[in-house]
């Protein structure tokens, strides 16, 4: 139990992986810390991750090579990630006796492919640190003046803190807690929000032929995004279809980009099934095939994944009884242009409710990058994706959350100056 008015070096808000990893750093430096969880569980949304088996990190071990894939204000994280980048997380992990494996990608998952044990582990280091628990209470606002915080008010108590560390997360999948609230908190501190908006993000799309493909994943294909039949993106390697559109690692991946379009006008997709050939190559090896006179539909198979047959002689119109060498050379273009250039419309984006990441959050130009402290309220950090950072899918959000965390756990201690 926390009792009412009870002191503590430094409060840490949202128990997620950010704010776990604060808390963890913050109590190692033997601060006495009280890390606070409006659920009933701390790492609700962590259990969700790499699809249950949490995608820990990236092993892209070069800071600078790391912060290239997260845009322009990737440089922010370069100090944070320096100090603690995913070899460190690695090793953070191996050290409390969990096992990891990189697979393609550089993805880093558990051995165990288990997100729990991921989070047993952190709870764990929690617990052997003696970081005090405050679970199912919400932090509704702070008492402030002279530009410290003096005071965290929940529902029923106040905790006094001599630092705060707010890792409230962002506003995707709301149903693991994170609302969006931490930005109004930001806020009546005096902090600016860049607007947030759902990234990394399913896409819907207007024709329906796809919603019969639900669940069918293609990989090594590539995603061309298109407008005013310009090419304006592209990505190669997984993707699945879904019940209202297309989802998976590369759709998620262009999302960003894919919505930042739609507010300009109309966007296309194209999926180019065969990648690795370019159209001459693929025309003869069509024309190669075509010797035969097999009927077209028993040839498909050896073609392209079987729940694409039906759409292939639907899209094409080629009739499916017809043998290979009575196809000619206009059909063949017909094959050819599905093969290469499998068209979609863009219906939208989807919203925070299916989103893996909230794009926006804290301005990153009010806060210290090299110890993630607020440059309004001198006692303030603030880590994990309530900051206006973010990164493609394979690891790179996560350890943006253990890197600010980290740090934020650090300075929070550290730091005299407040
Ligand atoms: C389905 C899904 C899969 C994902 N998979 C991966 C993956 O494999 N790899 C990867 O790198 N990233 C993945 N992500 C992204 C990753 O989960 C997030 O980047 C990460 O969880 C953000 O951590 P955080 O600590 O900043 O916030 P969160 O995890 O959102 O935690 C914030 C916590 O704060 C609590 N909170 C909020 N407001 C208050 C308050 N006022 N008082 C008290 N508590 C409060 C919330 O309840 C929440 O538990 C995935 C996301 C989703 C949705």
């Amino acid at each position: 139990m926390v009792k009412n008015k009870e002191k503590f070096d430094v409060v840490v808000i949202g128990g997620g992986p950010a704010g776990i990893m604060a808390a963890i750093q913050a109590s190692s430096k033997g601060a006495s810390v009280v890390l606070i969880e409006k659920n009933s569980i701390f790492g609700r949304k962590l259990l969700l991750t790499g699809g249950g088996r949490c995608n820990i990190t990236q092993a892209e071990f070069n800071a600078k090579k790391f912060v290239e894939k997260l845009g322009k204000k990737g440089q922010f994280l370069l100090s944070a990630l320096s100090v603690f980048g995913s070899e460190q997380m690695i090793d953070f992990f191996e050290q409390n006796g969990l096992k990891t494996k990189v697979e393609r990608g550089g993805r880093v998952f558990p051995v165990s492919d288990q997100s729990q044990e991921v989070l047993n582990v952190l709870v764990k280091c929690l617990n052997k640190n003696k970081v005090r628990f405050l679970l199912k209470q919400e932090v509704i606002g702070f008492t402030a003046y002279e530009r410290r915080i003096k005071k965290v008010r929940l529902k029923e108590i106040e905790i006094t803190a001599k630092s705060v560390i707010l890792a409230t997360g962002g506003a995707a999948y709301p149903g693991t807690g994170s609302t969006g609230g931490g930005y109004l908190l930001a806020q009546k501190m005096g902090h600016k929000i860049i607007e947030p908006r759902p990234a990394l993000a399913p896409i819907e799309t207007k024709e329906n032929w796809v919603f019969g493909l639900a669940g069918l994943t293609l990989k090594n294909v590539s995603v061309g995004v298109f407008q005013n039949n310009k090419k304006q993106d592209s990505k190669f390697g997984e993707m699945i279809f879904t019940h209202t559109g297309l989802s998976g690692p590369i759709i998620l991946d262009l999302s960003k980009k894919i919505g930042e379009l739609l507010q300009l006008g109309a966007v296309n997709l194209k999926i180019d099934l065969k990648p690795a050939l370019d159209v001459a190559t693929l025309d003869q090896r069509l024309q190669r095939d075509f010797q035969g006179n097999k009927d077209f539909k028993n040839y498909l198979p050896a073609l392209i994944p079987q729940r694409l047959g039906d759409l292939i002689i639907k899209l094409t119109g080629i009739n499916p009884d017809k043998k290979l060498n009575a196809i000619n050379k206009t059909e063949r273009k017909k094959i050819i242009d599905f093969l290469k250039g499998l068209e979609l419309t863009v219906k939208c984006v989807s919203g925070f409710s299916q989103a893996i990441i909230t794009s926006g959050g804290v301005d990153l130009k009010e806060i210290e990058s090299k110890t993630l402290q607020s440059k309004i309220i001198k006692n303030l950090f603030l880590a994990g994706e309530i900051l206006d950072l973010d990164g493609p899918t394979g690891g790179y959000n996560l350890q943006i959350c253990w890197s600010t965390g980290f740090v934020a756990g650090t300075s929070a201690v550290v730091k005299k100056d407040f």
